[in-house]
């Protein structure tokens, strides 16, 4: 099944977080919830054009959905479903856990839970948090992804960035303290700091060459599954702009549009992608 070119045999774990461009948190201040139903939505067109680059790469994925998009896109959904990815929750509306107490988050990631799986009629395993919002002073949330009968969390980016991320945590899969999976975004370790490497903003800011190098480190030299995580609207230039950005936020969001699908393209055929579930709940590493 996996072609020659592939230049390692390590499986990794790909995985797409369906969210629209106005969605996202750092655009938040400028956007608020209740404008989202106005907004001229691309995630269905964005969608299809990353189903048919992992169908030319005959590859699967994990796509960890908002229940806000699977209720509007229940079609889309299903599509996904039937050409064999993983549908994993994101949460309903895209609220970082830092803004949510202990029953406010409990209640958002069952209501995505149930929604994803009435639409889809597959068990959803997967959660990630949004913005990767658990950190040090909120570890209960562990506690409650076990107790909304997930099996698995990919919420930390051991990194440290001013969002986000928590740099001391294990670079790679690890029990949480209820016993929870946490599977953190891949980052690989040089002169002891951890660098991003399972993508986001730093995917679009760094030449392609420098992504394909750490991801390569993490399996030649850690010998470990990389995860790698993008949105689907980091596949669209012709986005609605939203007004009213400070320059930071705004080159985060616009860099290099232009060049994610050839480099997504590139990412494909260089390394085996598998779904979440499959590289990691199945007992031990896969290999091809
Ligand atoms: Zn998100």
């Amino acid at each position: 099944m996996r072609e020659s070119n592939h230049q390692s045999r390590v499986v990794n774990a790909l995985t797409i977080d369906v969210e629209d461009y106005f969605q996202v948190s750092a655009l938040a201040p400028q956007v608020p919830r209740a404008s989202w139903h106005n907004r001229q939505c691309r995630v269905e067109r964005n969608i299809d054009l990353i189903l048919g680059m992992l169908s030319d790469a005959n590859s699967v994925a994990t796509f960890f959905a908002l229940g806000w998009i699977a209720e509007r896109y229940p079609q889309m959904m299903r599509h996904i479903v039937a050409q064999g990815h993983e549908i994993a929750s994101h949460g309903y509306a895209h609220h970082r856990v830092s803004e949510l107490g202990r029953d406010a988050f409990l209640a958002d990631i069952r209501l995505a839970k149930a929604v994803l799986e009435d639409v889809t009629s597959s068990e959803v395993k997967g959660y990630r948090a949004p913005s990767f919002s658990i950190g040090s002073d909120n570890q209960w949330a562990f506690d409650c992804i076990a107790e909304a009968d997930y099996r698995y969390s990919s919420s930390i980016y051991p990194v440290r960035h001013d969002h986000y991320g928590v740099p001391d945590a294990p670079r790679f899969a690890y029990a949480s303290r209820t016993g929870l999976l946490e599977i953190p975004i891949t980052t690989t370790r040089i002169l002891r700091r951890n660098l991003p490497a399972g993508g986001g903003g730093y995917f679009r800011l760094m030449p392609y060459a420098i992504s394909r190098w750490f991801i390569r480190r993490v399996n030649q030299v850690d010998r470990e599954s990389a995860v790698f995580y993008f949105h689907p609207w980091e596949l669209d230039p012709e986005q609605p702009r939203v007004p009213g950005l400070d320059a930071k936020t705004r080159f985060r969001h616009y860099v290099n549009l232009k060049h994610t699908e050839q480099r997504l393209r590139r990412l494909l055929a260089d390394f085996c992608w598998d779904r979440v579930d499959r590289v990691f709940l199945t007992g031990s590493k896969q290999w091809s």
